[in-house]
């Protein structure tokens, strides 16, 4: 039920109205939110396995708005999915992320990757691949150092897929595979796909210590990547024995809070570049 009536949703105060109510304000809200400003990217660090340092970043997006506060991105990533808003959203993060990591190149600190999330809307857009294209051009960031992540649900068209992930490879950036495990494994298509790199979900290092059955999928999903010629990253390393586990296991890459949380760009920059 619209609430105050017309078109026009200006005020929202919390627990006053209905959840419908709240979606078609939040659904207002996010229109105006680049514009004014209301969006923010964090970076959490990818770490690696030998080194110990820093060799990437994943780029989340926040979303503080003046009245509904500190929205959560689980909660307006599918809203803007459902009303299309996700495209624009979606170049915003692009071009920031580039922009960001540029930056810090040319501030002098040892060039990292920059992983950018992708919904499924933008996969499947015609000129994903003209888009990415355009947007290192206009940063100026080389593309080795993009890596897009998308997720196994968005590979259901094979077909599809496989041309457009053909095309991203030929700009010479990286694809990884989010969340691997948890959807419809297309394991025997994952060697037709032009993919660098699985994504370990976290629900899987959530339970390496206690569960079996869970270790033994992480082991299977390292070897399989190793094997298929790809990288492997862990999300979601919260402990020193998950990261133990992990090491022995060989996974080349973690992320996860035992490393850190996703920092602004201005306390990454102080705690993990300088
Ligand atoms: P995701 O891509 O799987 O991102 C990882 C999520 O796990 C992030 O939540 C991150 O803050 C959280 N995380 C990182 N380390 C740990 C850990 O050690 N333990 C636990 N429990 N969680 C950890 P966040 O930032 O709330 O993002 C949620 C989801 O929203 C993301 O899941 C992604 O699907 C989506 N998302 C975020 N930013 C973007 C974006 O720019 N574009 C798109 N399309 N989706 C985004
Ligand atoms: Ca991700
Ligand atoms: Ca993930
Ligand atoms: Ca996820």
């Amino acid at each position: 039920a619209k609430a105050g009536g017309g078109n026009n949703f200006q005020i929202y105060t919390p627990g006053m109205y209905s959840n419908s109510y709240k979606k078609l304000f939040m659904e207002n809200a996010l229109r105006t939110s680049i514009e004014n400003n209301e969006l923010i990217l964090e970076y959490q660090p990818q770490v690696d396995a030998k080194t110990r340092k820093i060799v990437g970043v994943e780029a989340l997006i926040r979303w503080n708005h003046p009245q509904l506060g500190l929205v959560s991105p689980a909660e307006f990533i599918p809203l803007s999915e459902e009303t299309g808003f996700i495209v624009p959203l979606g170049e915003w993060v692009l071009r920031e992320a580039c922009k960001q990591n540029k930056r810090w190149q040319d501030a002098g600190y040892p060039p990292i990757n920059i992983s950018v999330n992708l919904s499924s809307k933008q996969f499947s857009q015609e000129n994903l691949a003209a888009d990415v294209s355009k947007i290192l051009e206009e940063t100026g960031l080389a593309p080795e150092f993009l890596d897009l992540e998308i997720t196994e649900s968005m590979m259901m068209d094979v077909n599809h897929s496989i041309h457009v992930l053909k095309e991203l490879h030929a700009l010479g950036i990286q694809i990884s595979i989010d969340d691997f495990g948890t959807g419809y494994s297309s394991l025997n298509y994952l060697k037709r796909f032009s993919i660098h790199r699985l994504k370990i979900d976290r629900t899987f290092v959530q339970d390496i210590t206690n569960s079996s059955s869970d270790a033994s999928i992480v082991e299977t999903i390292i070897t399989m990547a190793h094997n298929l010629g790809l990288g492997v990253i862990a999300e979601g390393v919260e402990s020193e024995e998950q990261l133990k586990y992990l090491i022995n296991k060989n996974c080349d890459e973690f992320q996860g809070y035992l490393f850190s949380k996703p920092l602004s760009a201005e306390r990454l920059e102080q705690q993990f570049l300088k």
